[in-house]
């Protein structure tokens, strides 16, 4: 068999599904205030649905203005004692969390896959164990605070407000937790209203953990309880990741008021493929890219920058890898690409896509079987794409690569700071030299090199212009949750 018909062979998967019957989930789950669940003040529960399947999986409390005050009041009062721990007492805290996510990683990510449609692979692989590593990395931190700022002494901010998005709902929660408490910070999480289960779950894990009550809130619901939680009197710090209409909405709302913010925003993000690239490794990083976690990244490669040389070749190599990618049920365990999280995601999605095909640039979507049910787009390749293009411009946050060209290096860079956003970028080339010089020139918070998506919570994540600012992760995620006192 000569290579070429090695490679092109196409296997047929019989379905993995991973069971479903180890998860104890409850039917309803109130708010977790002062280290209890308890019902909402004004009643209100509303059910969380799995995206596959647009099925119920549980009712969820949302919170009210009397909710979050109750949240912050018991917040406060837990937060001197929380602070006067000894560091390694606290640091003991975080260890145990971090192992008790270990220990219910299965169950985690199942319901992780069954709340937010991404694929179990992802969950099982990615965020459940990125999200039990943060709460390591951190609780190793708890006793070294000073190294982490010049060893200068710090003390904690008090209560902190956080509020995460859908696509990675555990480890959103572990990014903004885990340095928090770290840092002797108490803090009330705010988990997107389309995946609160995990953090639910979350909740239950602090529990387990004898966490002193107060410490940490979960305070599931939509936006108006985020909005509420910002507009709190007495609360810190706000920590926000999210889009970046709403993080405009919150610091315009925090204003001339003495509260720390850090804003973790939208990208546009540029994956730049030199002619002197490995191009098959390449074409797997663009994959990765773009249609992990169906392109429902803050920092995915969503504008792929090709040297003109290659460009035919590396969009032939693309195609036929994007053909191999297995799109349907999030459960099976060789699923590439799984269900789009909200029927209006799926709708912004669509309008996008709609406008660069109006706008002229060529649309090519590969051919699948979709699931009848739940929220579902075929991974899609635009090429032709021009620089004012509304889908080389906006984020899509689905699985939609646009395809630019450019000619020089210059161009390169010229082209992929050609943005409004700075979350991240990925540069392809053989040569380390070329692969710092561009790095150095683009304006972006994280840059790859011949990877792409490579996450670790020793490494700060953070972006430039419109992307937000503040870091998290490694001894950088640590300034935002401290004040420095001499
Ligand atoms: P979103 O801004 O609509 O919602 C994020 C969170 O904010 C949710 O919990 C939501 O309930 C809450 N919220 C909504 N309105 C609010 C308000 N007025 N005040 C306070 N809170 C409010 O974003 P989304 O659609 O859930 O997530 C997608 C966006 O998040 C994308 O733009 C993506 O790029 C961004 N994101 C950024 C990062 C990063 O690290 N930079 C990471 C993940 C996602």
């Amino acid at each position: 068999m000569t290579i070429e018909t090695r490679t092109s062979i196409v296997w047929d998967y019989g379905r993995a599904p991973e069971s479903t019957d180890h998860i104890r989930l409850k039917d309803r789950y109130g708010l977790f205030i002062d280290g209890e669940f308890s019902e909402p003040a004004d009643g209100t529960y509303v059910p969380t649905t799995n995206p596959a399947t647009e099925e119920p999986i549980a009712e969820v409390a949302y919170g009210g203005p009397d909710d979050v005050a109750a949240a912050v009041e018991a917040a406060r009062a837990a937060a001197p004692k929380w602070a006067a721990l000894k560091d390694l007492e606290r640091a003991k805290y975080l260890f145990r969390i971090a192992r008790l996510i270990q220990e219910h990683a299965r169950e985690l990510a199942v319901v992780e896959t069954m709340d937010g449609g991404k694929p179990l692979r992802e969950s099982r692989d990615v965020d459940i164990p990125l999200a039990a590593a943060h709460f390591f990395h951190y609780a190793g931190w708890a006793d070294k605070l000073r190294y982490g700022v010049n060893a200068r002494e710090v003390s904690p901010l008090g209560v902190v407000g956080q509020i995460v998005p859908w696509n990675f709902p555990l480890l959103m929660a572990a990014w903004k937790l885990a340095p928090a408490l770290a840092c002797g910070n108490v803090a009330i999480l705010k988990p997107a209203e389309t995946t609160p289960l995990t953090a639910l779950l979350l909740a239950e894990i602090c529990q387990e953990a004898e966490l002193p009550p107060g410490v940490v809130a979960i305070l599931t619901g939509n936006g108006d309880t985020g909005a509420a939680l910002v507009r709190e009197k007495d609360i810190n710090k706000i920590a926000f990741t999210g889009s970046t209409a709403v993080g405009r909405d919150i610091q315009a709302a925090l204003a001339g008021r003495a509260v720390g913010l850090t804003l973790e925003l939208g990208g546009k993000s540029a994956n730049i493929v030199f002619e002197d690239a490995a191009l098959d490794q390449a074409v797997e990083g663009i994959v990765n890219g773009i249609f992990f976690n169906q392109g429902h990244v803050c920092c995915a490669g969503s504008r792929l920058l090709i040297q003109e040389s290659v460009r035919d070749e590396v969009i032939a190599k693309l195609w036929q890898r994007m053909g191999r990618l297995r799109v349907g049920d999030p459960l099976d365990k060789n699923t590439d690409v799984g269900a789009i999280n909200s029927a209006e995601q799926l709708s912004r999605i669509e309008a996008l896509v709609a406008a660069g095909e109006s706008e002229g640039a060529v649309r090519q979507t590969i051919e699948c079987e979709l699931p009848e049910r739940g929220y579902w787009f075929a991974p899609t390749l635009f090429t032709d794409v021009s620089p004012a293009h509304r889908i080389a411009v906006e984020e899509i946050f689905g699985p939609v690569v646009s395809v630019l060209t450019f000619r020089t290096q210059a161009e390169a860079i010229e082209k992929a700071n050609n943005s409004r956003y700075g979350l991240a970028a990925g540069i392809w080339t053989d040569k380390g030299a070329k692969a710092f010089e561009v790095a150095s020139a683009l304006q972006a918070g994280v840059v790859w090199q011949n990877t792409y998506n490579h996450f670790d919570p020793t490494a700060a994540f953070g972006g430039y212009k419109e992307s937000g600012f503040g870091r998290e992760g490694g001894p950088a995620g640590l300034r935002p949750y401290l004040q420095v006192v001499r």
